[in-house]
């Protein structure tokens, strides 16, 4: 009411100070947003071993019943579990249902969702290269992790390779690969950066 009533009186404004306040409410922004999320960090809510009593749990329970490796993990949403998923490599013929991706795709059927921001991961290990760039593409807040990757090499899964091969140059890499037709390859982006329905993710 005020506002528009000082707005009427004073007429139009001129477009120079017009300019300078949108230019300062942006910058004020821009300078607030890190700080709102370091904020929102600060204020979230702490771990609770619980959950990741959960997971241990369900990775013991995936041993005995010789379902799969021995590994389990749970998405957690404002408190609650939203997704739960177990090792099933050997059960499924899958070598990349780790627990972890397991546990994100539940949490995403579940919530009807690819995105899980605002989620936090408890599982049982800590998370394989896989599984940690799965936890990155989720958008995951956190994560929390019982046994360390040491315990799991003690145990015979040891992942410290990967992040070995990782840093070496690709010709230096264990697995060969190779690129081939680049400029046809293109024709996905092409038709991607085209397409007027495409859901940026
Ligand atoms: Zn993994």
């Amino acid at each position: 009411m005020r506002s528009s009533s000082t707005s009427s009186a004073a007429g139009a404004r001129p477009a120079a100070v017009s300019t300078r306040v949108d230019r300062n409410t942006c910058d004020i922004l821009t300078i607030l947003s890190p700080l709102r999320e370091a904020l929102s960090k600060l204020s979230a809510t702490p771990p609770n071993p619980e959950f990741l009593r959960r997971a241990i749990a369900l990775a013991v329970q995936n041993v005995e019943t010789n379902s799969g490796g021995p590994f389990a993990a749970v998405i957690v949403r404002d408190g609650k579990i939203v997704g739960e998923g177990v090792n099933t490599v050997t059960a499924a013929h899958d070598p990349t249902a780790h627990g972890e991706v397991n546990a994100i795709r539940a949490a995403c059927r579940a919530l009807g969702t690819f995105t899980l921001a605002g989620c936090e991961l408890y599982t049982s290990c800590q998370p394989c290269p896989m599984c940690l760039a799965a936890s990155y593409w989720a958008r995951l807040d956190a994560i929390y992790y019982g046994a360390s990757a040491a315990d799991a090499a003690r145990a015979g899964f040891d992942d410290a390779f990967l992040y070995e091969e990782f840093r070496k140059d690709q010709p230096a890499r264990s697995l060969p690969a190779t690129q081939l037709l680049a400029d046809e390859a293109w024709a996905s982006f092409a038709a991607w950066l085209a397409s007027p329905g495409r859901v940026d993710y």
